[in-house]
């Protein structure tokens, strides 16, 4: 069997090393070095770690352990409003295997041992399904034939184009993004040292707050650059009718906007951005599929997908890794349990619902309270309730933390 894997993102290299044994795989992508490419801290869920362990080879898997924040850095979740105030702290439940790493550590990493698999600077323009096989083809004409094509290209897939076009639609959120080195950055509200926190303000602009990269003991050397300083991910979420347009926007112009629209929040968060590291500053815009329409709106052949290709989700789950994963995992399984292809791959896309829509679901509620909150008498709602939630979450986490050292 020849598979032909359409993409080397978190998906695509899962996939690739499950599938090691049993196929021989061809994995392309667009980037000239797993390296090149970025992103924050991605937080995998149990379920995607069981896939991880199970497929990746052990000492890979030890890598990532060596690259991810312990478990005390994500054991609670915390919502706060603008003046980052908790209103809500909900702990996470104990005792979970999770693997808390900057998607470029764990991308390098999963690109190791797959040797001349892995075809960069290999961008995909088509992809074409034949009755006993499939082909994608290169931006320099090229054509790589295999029994399967798996689109792990993302959302917008170009693998897909001509199956099924839009896979998924703009939420109409744009994500502004950056990172601040610890040294750099102000004094930080105690809740961060125990997990992430989305703070709120009444006209539905959210600030996601994360420390990460702290206190690794020992880093391989190779990956010190992909994990980078101890640092605080701030990630400003915002309807793209509040914001100008910031397609061509630089980082600096990046900040400054993402500044401005914080600018009656509290002021260590303007601290916080004005000293972020520029060349880590980038803006997203979020795509989600339709959770109630089918995942593959296509006659079965020999072209499938797996992750944001099919189930993309905007980052307010912090899901979507996780759920491409668990989706290379299924795939894999099904490939390797079932010599017939077709009836693998059919199995495989039954299954994928069980996991993906739940995930999209729980990314979209974010965005469906910032979208509500576009609305004048929404936001007069909103402005009060907010306030009182602030003043009096802060004094609820104030006696519970009372006589601890986290005041
Ligand atoms: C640069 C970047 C930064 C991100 N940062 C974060 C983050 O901080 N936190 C978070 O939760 N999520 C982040 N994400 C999203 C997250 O990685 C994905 O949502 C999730 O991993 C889904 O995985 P996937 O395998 O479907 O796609 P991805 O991991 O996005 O991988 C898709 C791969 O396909 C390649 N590709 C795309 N088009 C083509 C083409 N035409 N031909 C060949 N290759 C192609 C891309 O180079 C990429 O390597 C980021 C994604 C990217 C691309």
């Amino acid at each position: 069997m020849r598979v032909i894997v359409s993409g080397a993102g978190l998906g695509g290299l899962v996939l690739a090393h499950a599938l090691r044994d049993h196929a021989e795989v061809v994995v392309v992508d667009r980037d000239a070095h797993p390296g090149d490419t970025g992103g924050y801290r991605i937080a995998l869920t149990p379920e995607a770690v069981a896939v991880v362990e199970q497929h990746v080879p052990a000492r890979l898997v030890d890598r990532i352990r060596s690259v991810s924040d312990g478990p005390r850095t994500f054991s609670q979740f915390t919502i706060a409003d603008s003046r980052l105030r908790p209103i809500v702290v909900a702990p996470e439940p104990p005792g979970q295997d999770r693997m808390l790493c900057q998607r470029r550590a764990l991308r390098q990493i999963l690109a190791e041992g797959l040797g001349d698999s892995i075809r960069f600077a290999s961008t995909v323009t088509s992809a074409e399904a034949h009755a006993e096989g499939a082909s994608v083809t290169l931006t320099d004409g090229t054509r790589i034939d295999g029994d399967l094509v798996v689109a792990a290209d993302g959302a917008r897939s170009a693998t897909l184009r001509r199956l099924a076009p839009e896979t998924s639609a703009d939420t109409g959120l744009v994500g502004i993004a950056g990172s601040t080195p610890l040294g750099r950055a102000p004094r930080f509200p105690r809740y961060l040292d125990h997990g992430p926190a989305l703070a709120v303000d009444r006209f539905g602009t959210g600030m996601f707050l994360s420390l990460t990269s702290r206190g690794l003991s020992s880093p391989p050397a190779d990956l010190a650059d992909a994990v980078g300083p101890p640092s605080l991910v701030w990630g400003l979420i915002a309807r793209r009718d509040a914001l100008p347009d910031v397609r061509d926007a630089d980082p600096e112009e990046l900040a400054a906007t993402a500044s401005v629209l914080v600018r009656r929040w509290h002021p260590w968060l303007q601290d916080a951005i004005a000293a972020s590291a520029a060349d880590r500053t980038a803006a997203f815009s979020f795509r989600a599929a339709d959770p109630s329409e089918p995942r593959f709106p296509w006659s079965p052949c020999r072209i499938t997908a797996i992750g944001d290709a099919v189930h993309a989700m905007p980052p307010t789950g912090g899901r979507a890794g996780s759920t491409a994963i668990r989706s290379a995992g299924a795939l894999a399984d099904a490939l390797i349990a079932e010599a017939d292809i077709d009836v693998a791959v059919a199995r495989y896309q039954s299954r994928v619902n069980e996991w993906a829509r739940p995930a999209i679901l729980e990314s979209l509620g974010p965005v469906r309270v910032i979208t509500a909150l576009r609305h004048p008498l929404a936001q007069l709602v909103a402005g009060p309730a907010l306030g009182v939630a602030g003043a009096v979450g802060a004094a609820l986490y104030r006696l519970r933390v009372r006589g601890t050292r986290d005041d």
